[in-house]
């Protein structure tokens, strides 16, 4: 007889780490995703503003797999799914499933204005950092050639959209980009006069950690000239910038550069299982991750809405996927062996982590509350330990740990259209 298929749409953290803790089931496993790598999204931002090189954060999901027997792999974009017949749908084949596992993440989310979409980009994907990295440089080279103070006053203003840990984190290092990485590279602009400015429209920026937390990151990202405008919801996103604030009390910030950190909803699986999703489309799962009624069917990382078995919410963050990701695969491998299915899912968190530039973070673990140099090397330290599961994970956190303190040239790199980005 044939060995059960599983398969596992979404090669991020939720659906990689599934795929790894599946290695010895008695079942083909065949992984789909709409691209080729597994990507890195915690150091994204440091693609998007050219202190790493997009190899850094991505690997090929076939060579992370590639000894793994059991498992292939196929590229192809998921459009639906057919319960009845347990069919994926992609858009030229169907495939027959025994357990599907949905882990297909989240995209941005721009509040009921797509229109905004096309001015202010978000930040998920290679393409997008890669996109966000030539915008950036070419505001730069654009300003260096212009002639008109203005423009060039106008070019050199960046606002950051949503001050949550990738908004801080932009801001922070799209100023020291300015202040330090630039500023002997220019001969007409003096690349310390860009204007970086971060907007959130509630009251303090990273609203997740505590009131302390949250006062020391603004102070050092003002430290790092950064302009802090807490309370200040975006009513009007266009080519030239942004308008902010209540009615009456609206004000215009012109830019050249907008980009979106404010918000994300939930992939399409919803839709494609016709179930229930919550204000951010996240589907509710069972305490084991399936859907209701559909028990050989899961749903994992942020495309899935889960209290877990002591009433905790779990969030949209990479260690709760890799947790229900291999939560997930002790479930389908109890079931294939016909043993005692796991106790339901609980997740164990590891804190919060951000950090504001390259010597400087705010890290919460319960009571454990660090800010700071110190802070910054944990985050480090985190970081490396979440790169394992990677190849070479060693080699790549050495790489990009040098790149960081030093403050790396290397992927200043302008590529792919220069228009597409004006
Ligand atoms: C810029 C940024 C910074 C972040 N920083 C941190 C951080 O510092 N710490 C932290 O813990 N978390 C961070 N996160 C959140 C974290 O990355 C996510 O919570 C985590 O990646 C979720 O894992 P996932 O498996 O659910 O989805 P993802 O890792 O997003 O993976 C989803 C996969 O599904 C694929 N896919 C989507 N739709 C389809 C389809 N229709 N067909 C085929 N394939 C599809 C995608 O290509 C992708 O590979 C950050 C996120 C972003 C965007």
């Amino acid at each position: 007889m044939a060995n059960p298929r599983i398969v596992i749409v979404g090669a991020g953290f939720g659906g990689l780490f599934a795929t790894k803790a599946l290695a010895k089931a008695p079942a083909d496993i065949l992984l789909i995703d709409r691209q080729n790598y597994h990507l890195f999204q915690p150091l994204l931002y440091q693609v998007a503003t050219a202190g790493l090189a997009p190899s850094d954060v991505a690997w090929p999901i076939r060579s992370i797999v590639t000894r793994q027997h059991n498992a292939a792999v196929l590229l192809g974009e998921v459009v639906g799914v057919d319960r009845a017949e347990k069919l994926v749908v992609l858009e030229n084949e169907s495939i027959h499933y025994d357990y599907l596992v949905i882990a297909t993440g989240a995209q941005h989310a721009y509040f009921g204005h797509d229109e905004w979409r096309s001015v202010a980009p978000g930040l998920k994907s290679i393409d997008d950092a890669t996109y966000l990295r030539r915008k950036l440089l070419l505001a730069f080279e654009r300003a260096e050639n212009c002639n008109d103070l203005d423009e060039r006053r106008r070019l050199l203003q960046f606002v950051i959209v949503g001050a949550g840990p990738t908004g801080v984190e932009l801001a922070g290092a799209i100023a020291e980009l300015a202040h330090h990485t630039l500023v002997k590279d220019f001969r007409r602009i003096d690349p310390r006069s860009a204007r970086v400015v971060l907007i959130e429209a509630g009251p303090r920026v990273l609203p997740g950690f505590s009131e302390p937390m949250s006062r020391y990151a603004k102070e050092s990202l003002q430290k790092l000239c950064v302009e802090v405008r807490v309370n200040s919801p975006v009513t009007q996103c266009d080519a030239g910038g942004v308008t902010i604030g209540e009615a009456q009390r609206e004000e215009r910030l012109s830019a050249g550069t907008v980009l979106w950190a404010a918000g994300v909803a939930a992939s399409a699986a919803g839709t494609w299982l016709n179930e229930a999703t919550d204000r951010q489309g996240r589907i509710d799962v069972m305490p084991d991750l399936s859907i209701d009624g559909d028990s050989n069917l899961f749903v994992i990382g942020d495309t899935a809405h889960i209290v877990d078995s002591r009433g905790v919410t779990v969030p949209g963050t990479a260690p709760a996927a890799k947790q229900q990701g291999r939560y997930v695969a002790r479930v389908i491998k109890s079931r294939l062996n016909r043993r005692r299915s796991p106790a339901p899912f609980r997740y164990r968190s590891i804190g919060n982590l951000a950090t504001i530039g390259r010597r400087s973070a705010v890290v919460e673990f319960g009571a454990i509350k660090l800010k700071g140099r110190l802070a910054w090397w944990l985050w480090g330290i985190a970081h490396i330990y979440f790169l394992i599961g990677i190849p070479s994970p060693l080699i790549v956190s050495i790489r990009w740990l040098w790149e960081y303190v030093t403050y790396g040239k290397g992927a200043r790199l302008i590529t792919g259209d220069s228009n597409d980005a004006s």
